[in-house]
């Protein structure tokens, strides 16, 4: 576990975001927080794109909101990435993908952070 780094609440050794909080795979960390981390996409789909994560395990964001204040944290470490990144000013998108119609891949909840380049249609139908 990197140094300075613990897990918090239901930490799982099977959860690929889980390892990242705990320094076991390693990432791009833009932003963090005692209880939020914030890295690049491996797979950016935009000039920013950035993932904000609770450090504790929830599954998705309807979990998430069953923790208001982990959701707080999580909202306001996006808005702080948002600045960071200089996105504010022409505007971003902060999307949570969630279940199997909008395509959730990784089950521990993360924002998308999403902006550097004017954005397509939200809503794509295939
Ligand atoms: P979602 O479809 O909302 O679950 O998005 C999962 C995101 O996680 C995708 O955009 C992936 O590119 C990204 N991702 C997967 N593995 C990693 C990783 N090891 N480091 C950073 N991003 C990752």
């Amino acid at each position: 576990m990197r140094p300075g780094r613990s897990r918090i609440g239901r930490a799982s050794d099977t959860c690929l975001f889980c390892r990242i909080v705990a320094g076991e795979i390693p990432a791009t960390v833009v932003h963090e927080t005692d209880t939020t981390l914030a890295f690049r996409d491996i797979g950016p789909k935009a000039p920013v794109h950035v993932l904000v994560i609770p450090k504790a395990h929830h599954p998705d964001v309807v979990a998430l909101a069953r923790d208001p204040a982990a959701a707080a944290d999580v909202l306001a470490a996006a808005a702080a990435v948002a600045e960071q990144e200089g996105l504010v000013g022409d505007g971003f998108r902060l999307m949570f993908n969630t279940g199997g119609y909008a395509g959730q891949e990784v089950f521990h909840v993360h924002a998308h952070v999403l902006g550097g380049t004017p954005l397509g249609p939200m809503v794509v139908l295939p």
